[in-house]
């Protein structure tokens, strides 16, 4: 199934699914006991939200070798952990604004595990069971503040910052997803999950030896090789093999 959240002309945004390009009213709770109503409403007649309003939105940094050595950096030995605000999310076609403290904001494609049932010290041989789907983030960073201030909440925590979307991706199996970034239709990052330093098992397992899991919750999973400069007026693509594009703009 793919989940959505839309709001359609005055209503209150809703979960929704979407079957043969149109959009049906989800009753209930997602992650719970929910009834699928009739998808007729046209999809371009839907704005589409950030697919999940998540209670923590926890990243790993340098997941993937060939993006560590861009930055001459160290691969970890265990998922380095950092978050970003909620106040940062925002949805498909919205638009990333480029704040005044930084001279270079770049993209960052990344799949990300929507978790769907609570859990603490989960099993590897049990996360899957506690991820919901799947969908896409753009981990937006100012790369200039990452490197000045040593600790990311800064570079990664401005709003708008992450982009999520374009919906979640309930049947997708995630250790070979092609993830690609493309800015203004260039191709700028396309690499496997398969190259990722820590599966989405281990990074999951790993979250919950710290932290409780709860429905709602999203885990970026890191970002290949390939990183690159956004400015205004920019169109950043991100896309997964599976899922789908979520495309945003870029202005002041
Ligand atoms: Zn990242």
């Amino acid at each position: 199934m793919k989940l959505v959240r839309y709001r359609y002309g005055k209503d209150q945004p809703r979960y929704g699914w979407i079957y043969e390009g149109k959009v049906g009213p989800l009753e209930g709770d997602p992650f719970g006991e929910y009834r699928r109503l009739e998808a007729d409403i046209p999809l371009s007649d839907v704005q589409l939200l950030a697919p999940v309003e998540p209670g923590k939105i926890i990243c790993v940094g340098r997941n993937y070798i060939e993006h560590a050595k861009e930055h001459s950096a160290p691969v970890p030995e265990w998922p380095m952990l950092f978050m970003k605000p909620q106040s940062s999310v925002i949805g498909l076609n919205d638009t990333i604004i480029l704040p005044p403290q930084s001279k270079q904001v770049e993209h960052e494609v990344e799949l990300v595990a929507v978790i769907g049932k609570s859990g603490r010290w989960i099993q590897p041989d049990e996360v899957f069971s506690h991820i919901f789907g799947y969908t896409i983030g753009n981990d937006v960073t100012a790369r200039d503040l990452q490197n000045i201030d040593g600790q990311w909440t800064r570079s990664k925590g401005f709003d708008t910052f992450c982009p999520l979307g374009p919906w979640i991706e309930t049947e997708l199996d995630p250790s070979d997803v092609l993830l690609s970034c493309r800015v203004n239709g260039e191709l700028r990052q396309m690499t496997s999950t398969r190259e990722m330093v820590f599966t989405v098992q281990q990074l999951v397992a790993f979250t919950s030896t710290i932290m409780t899991l709860n429905p709602g919750d999203v885990i970026f999973t890191g970002t290949p090789a390939g990183v690159g400069v956004l400015n205004a007026g920019d169109v950043v693509e991100c896309t997964g093999e599976g899922i789908g594009t979520l495309s945003n703009r870029v202005a002041h």
